[in-house]
């Protein structure tokens, strides 16, 4: 099983792919944790996307070409996988169509999350990531000595630095105008799914999971 999970920065992509991935036993995928793990070690792909990422701008697709490619070849990939955060271009979504037809047939889905752009601001300016395993809480349920609840680090909620409002905003204007028109592309290419991203998480998840049964 193949799954792309897409949707505007924020929409809770990352919340539903985890969730997903474990449920289906299936790998998540996440270009946006990739690049954020190569940022904090420094990596030779760190120093390149760093500036990139903290304004909200597309890395180029070449690299990530080049990165997708490399990771949907592991054993990790071989039951299926939920891509999160890729293809964010027209050209990133031929590129994907070339390698997952060299991997071979399975059924594809493309499962998108809708909210609106000031909901979206609302949710990203409120949330708080752990560094160490990415769970997302919001602001005010972090308090003092904080252990993470899923992961147990101590003291690891931060703020993204791309969750800055104007960074965010720029991220919505590229998803708009970049990353919007691949859900287009994929009509006709993959099961589409389109569900409201507003709604508790166990209901979307739920709708998800409902409507990949009837699909
Ligand atoms: P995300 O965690 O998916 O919101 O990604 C965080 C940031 O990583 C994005 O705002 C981009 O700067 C970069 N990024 C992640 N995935 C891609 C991609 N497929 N193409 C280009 N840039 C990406």
């Amino acid at each position: 099983m193949q799954i792309i999970i897409f949707g505007s920065p924020g929409v809770g992509k990352g919340t539903q792919a985890k969730i997903l991935a474990s449920k289906l036993s299936i790998a998540h995928i996440s270009t946006g944790d990739i690049l954020r793990e190569a940022i904090k070690n420094k990596t030779e792909l760190g120093l390149k996307a760093k500036a990139i990422v903290d304004h909200g701008e597309l890395v180029p697709d070449d690299i990530m070409g080049g990165i997708i490619r490399d990771v949907l070849k592991q054993d990790r990939c071989k039951n299926g996988f939920i891509l999160d955060g890729f293809p964010r271009t027209i050209a990133q979504a031929h590129l994907l169509e070339t390698i997952l037809a060299e991997l071979g047939a399975a059924k594809k889905f493309l499962i998108k999350l809708d909210a609106d752009d000031n909901i979206i601001i609302n949710r990203i300016t409120n949330r708080m990531v752990c560094s160490s395993c990415g769970n997302i809480l919001i602001k005010n349920e972090v308090t003092e000595n904080f252990q993470c609840p899923v992961c147990k680090s101590m003291n690891s909620y931060v703020r993204r630095k791309d969750d800055d409002e104007e960074v965010i905003k720029r991220r919505l204007k590229v998803y708009h105008e970049t990353t919007a028109p691949v859900f287009n592309f994929y009509n006709g290419k993959a099961v589409v799914i389109e569900i409201d991203g507003t709604q508790s998480i166990d209901e979307v998840t739920k709708n998800i999971l409902d409507r990949m049964d009837r699909s």
